[in-house]
């Protein structure tokens, strides 16, 4: 997907590829793009790239751009490949990180493009491939996390530091790190939230293949609507929390998770774009609060907060602890739903500044629901398989106490407004 230029990413509306009508109907198109992950290699040997760009005669901003598709040799009528296009591969970028994917700089010289889709929509288009990529973004972040877990726990089983608090070791001997009780927290971060995350995208493919296969009309909108308000969330806050655990691990490994030694380092170095591309995770956040919570369908935040209200309320002895901590936060969730949706009318930068904290506060209560779906199975065949549901049981207990009260600090830091944001001057 070719999107972003030297003078554009997040604000594509002002993108400077030109594209020119030709008399059979094809364009010529002019311009760079940078950062195209795969944007050239020799893996197949045709790359056909969709490629945003002005028609002259377009009108400026994001209501002029068109979609083309772009083919690196051109197709003969026969299917065969034909004489290579006008596109080069002015450099590879030098990146931090995913130095196994080629991102290119390309330049389109008066390349032949096939425009896709309606002329000026070509934003629509893509972004039906965006929202999926953007859900691909956050599973990556997931990925890369328990990758980090995997390896973090296997260390914390082998190396040995200091003497734990109920450590029997003699002879100056010491305890297996993972004996710790800062380690053990740390590990179980990491698990609560991973598992969380897991349980969320089964949840949101549940409600995908709703959106796409559904009989009824309206059963099929409202799922389509709530995987568009958790799309954002899925991205970011997975990205977010592959940092923070990619970094938790570096911590475990101590000096040999900061050499590449261990390959710890390589986590969080490739995990470090996830927060960045397919649009990073401030304006991420930006479209969920201004364009997300509420639609032309109706009130989709509202619709979400009623299914975890009737999720809170099923009679259940062994839930209700899980139930009543959950209803604590999603009470704040409701308070800074009604608190931005005021902001969004009358004071905007107090909904931009707080647009981060809402993602979030929604994000640790979207996973708070989700374990407590878990919980329910757990609780339910406990008694046929103790190991694997008891894990999740007191997994789960650790996301409630120590996890899930983060929305608390998001919060009351976001509802304190941007006054003192925006009036403070930078020297
Ligand atoms: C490894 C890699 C692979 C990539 N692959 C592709 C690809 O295949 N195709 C493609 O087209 N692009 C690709 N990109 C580009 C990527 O999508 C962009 O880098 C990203 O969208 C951000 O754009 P930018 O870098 O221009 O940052 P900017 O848009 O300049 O943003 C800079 C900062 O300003 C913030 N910001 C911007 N606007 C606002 C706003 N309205 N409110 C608040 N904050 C704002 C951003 O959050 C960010 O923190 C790739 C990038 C990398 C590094």
């Amino acid at each position: 997907m070719c999107l972003t230029e030297p003078v554009c990413g997040t604000d594509l509306g002002i993108l400077k590829t030109k594209a020119h009508e030709q008399e059979d109907g094809t364009y010529k198109i002019s311009g760079q793009k940078i950062f195209i992950t795969s944007g050239d290699h020799d893996l197949t040997e045709n790359i056909i790239h969709l490629v945003l760009a002005r028609a002259s005669d377009s009108p400026p901003g994001t209501k002029g751009i068109s979609l083309f598709l772009v083919p690196k040799y051109i197709v003969k009528e026969n299917g065969s490949i034909g004489p290579k296009n006008g596109i080069s591969t002015g450099s590879i970028e030098n990146k931090m990180g995913i130095k196994g994917s080629a991102t290119c700089v390309l330049n389109f010289d008066e390349a032949t493009g096939y425009m896709i889709g309606p002329k000026n929509k070509g934003l629509n288009s893509m972004f039906t491939m965006m929202n999926l990529e953007r859900i691909i973004v956050g599973i990556q972040g997931l990925g890369l996390s328990e990758i980090a877990y995997q390896n973090s726990l296997n260390y914390a089983k082998e190396r040995k530091q200091g003497k734990s608090n109920s450590s029997k070791s003699q002879n100056g001997s010491a305890d297996l790190i993972i004996e710790h009780a800062d380690i053990r927290r740390s590990l179980l971060n990491m698990k609560s939230i991973i598992e969380g995350e897991r349980a969320l995208c089964f949840w949101l493919s549940q409600q995908t293949e709703v959106s796409l296969n559904h009989n009824e009309p309206k059963t099929k909108q409202e799922a389509s609507d709530l995987v568009s308000l958790m799309t954002p969330v899925v991205k970011s806050l997975f990205s977010d929390l592959g940092m923070e655990i990619t970094s938790d691990a570096m911590q475990i490994h101590g000096g040999y998770g900061y050499t590449k030694d261990q390959g710890i380092e390589q986590l969080y170095r490739d995990n470090r774009i996830t927060p960045i591309y397919e649009g990073t995770n401030s304006v991420q956040a930006i479209d969920l609060v201004f364009r997300k919570l509420i639609n032309k369908n109706g009130d989709i935040v509202e619709n979400y907060i009623n299914i975890l209200r009737k999720d809170i309320e099923t009679e259940s002895s062994e839930l209700k602890p899980y139930q009543e901590k959950l209803k604590i936060y999603l009470e704040k969730l409701i308070d800074f739903t009604t608190w931005i949706k005021e902001k969004i009318k009358d004071s905007k930068d107090d909904a931009n500044a707080a647009s981060n904290d809402y993602l979030k506060v929604l994000g640790y209560v979207a996973l708070g629901h989700s374990w407590l779906k878990v919980l329910e199975v757990s609780f339910k065949e406990v008694s046929n398989n103790k190991k694997f549901y008891e894990d999740k049981i007191q997994t789960a207990k650790f996301y409630f106490h120590r996890v899930l009260p983060r929305v608390e600090s998001h919060y009351s830091s976001a509802i304190s407004g941007s006054g003192y944001i925006m009036d403070f001057k930078f020297n």
